[in-house]
């Protein structure tokens, strides 16, 4: 898969304020995360759609709203990310939250809950991973997207947040818009099938495409070379292709010593900046608005796809994760709250020092959210808990004093998992 992203366009992560954009480089996953790509399910094969080249399986839900935070990032370089990337939010149901001006969203406060799209600067390179992967497929306190120095580079003394971004160097802005894209689910447009820029490739012979890129600045290796310029469907079999968009956002500008016909390559593009048409077009239809009655479909608890907590944690790293479970138990939000219900079972398997007692206690007076989040975690969990006899009491108590039957349910087969039954009084 290109599961993760690979992006650039040609001139820049690390030069991207350089005038020669011949000299930059490319966009590449870092090491930890190739090992994603090995392990992409290969679904029923590519499908054809409308346009452009989208994945399938890894979209938003519609409507969602996509908590975005960034690791320490300073206010000038959070109002720049906040400004650009909401340009997204004009043609999606599926929209960006940057939390509130003018420090947006931290990664690392932990009494703020879960984030879908966690920017770092420290790694290298510009890269994001696509749609859901950050959160079904890494663990939910990494780093989903990287936009390398943009904060050292974005400072409050050299750029104030009011400017920011008229200040900001184009081809920044442009960065920001690509990773944005395939944190939609947006593939390479170059790599879209029917734009056919494989045949444009130099692949053998002199100067042929693996040489250019094993030299200097990006010293690719040959698989790297493939993946990012080679068959979508030999990377990422979770794709859908359409008509092709040589304007997008998401459409490398590549050298054109890599092509057979040099600069009159129809794959040879100048820095597309903007947004296109198309890659409006396309969002816009991946992600249409639904009514709330379909919103609570989606978030039926069996649609997460929440990748399950890691089964040691350090204790820190424990506190830190029910502190934003706790959270999201009583989020708005209808696909916050069904995550945090199956991150609190995938917890209660993961944390042996969990105190299922202690959560049912704190029942008591809680909120209708967190009743309902504590019972559906422990029905959902594979475990079964050894519940004290004051546990079970509560939830008797709390099973006989609701009308909700969801409730009621998810109580009575908590019960059931601990030896015993609710019984209606
Ligand atoms: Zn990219």
């Amino acid at each position: 898969m290109t599961g993760l992203v690979i992006f650039a366009f040609f001139g820049g992560a690390y030069n991207s304020h350089a005038a020669d954009e011949s000299e930059g480089v490319m966009e590449s996953l870092p090491e930890h995360l190739i090992y994603l790509y090995t392990e992409v399910p290969k679904g029923d094969g590519p499908s054809v759609g409308e346009s452009q080249l989208v994945v399938r399986d890894r979209r938003w839900e519609p409507n969602r709203l996509l908590r975005v935070c960034t690791f320490g990032g300073n206010k000038s370089v959070v109002a720049l990310i906040r400004k650009v990337a909401s340009e997204w939010n004009a043609v999606s149901s599926v929209k960006l939250d940057f939390g509130p001006a003018p420090d947006g969203y931290n990664c690392l406060v932990s009494n703020a809950g879960f984030y879908q799209i966690r920017i770092g600067f420290s790694e290298r390179g510009y890269w994001s991973v696509l749609g859901k992967d950050s959160e079904s497929r890494l663990d939910p306190l990494v780093p989903s997207m990287n936009l390398e120095s943009f904060n050292r580079i974005y400072s409050e003394a050299r750029y104030p947040a009011a400017d920011i971004t008229t200040k900001a160097a184009p081809y920044d802005k442009a960065v920001i818009r690509h990773e944005f894209g395939h944190a939609l689910g947006l593939l390479h447009e170059h790599q879209n099938p029917s734009l056919k820029c494989q045949d444009e490739i130099k692949w053998e012979g002199p100067g042929n495409v693996y040489d250019y890129f094993a030299g200097s600045p990006n010293f690719w290796s040959a698989s790297q070379v493939e993946r990012n310029l080679g068959f979508i469907q030999n990377t990422d079999p979770d794709y859908q292709a359409g008509l092709p968009d040589a304007k997008s956002v998401m459409m490398y500008s590549l050298p054109k010593e890599i092509f057979k016909n040099g600069s009159s390559s129809k794959c040879y593009v100048s820095v597309n900046y903007e947004i296109s048409a198309k890659d409006k077009e396309i969002i816009a239809k991946i992600y249409p608005t639904v009514s709330q009655g379909q919103v609570a479909q989606y978030a039926a608890v069996d649609r997460s796809t929440v990748k399950a907590l890691p089964l040691a944690m350090a204790r820190s790293e424990s506190s830190d994760i029910k502190s934003r479970i706790l959270v999201d138990l009583e989020s708005n939000d209808d696909y916050v709250r069904r995550d945090a219900r199956v991150r609190l079972a995938s917890f209660l398997q993961s944390s042996p020092e969990v105190d299922a007692n202690s959560l049912i206690r704190a029942m008591n007076g809680a909120s209708y959210r967190y009743k309902l989040g504590v019972a559906v975690a422990l029905a959902k969990s594979s475990e079964s808990f050894d519940l004290d006899s004051q546990s079970k009491k509560i939830l008797k108590e709390q099973a006989n004093a609701t009308d909700d039957p969801t409730l009621e349910a998810s109580i009575e087969s908590a019960l059931k998992k601990a030896g015993d039954h609710a019984g209606r009084k």
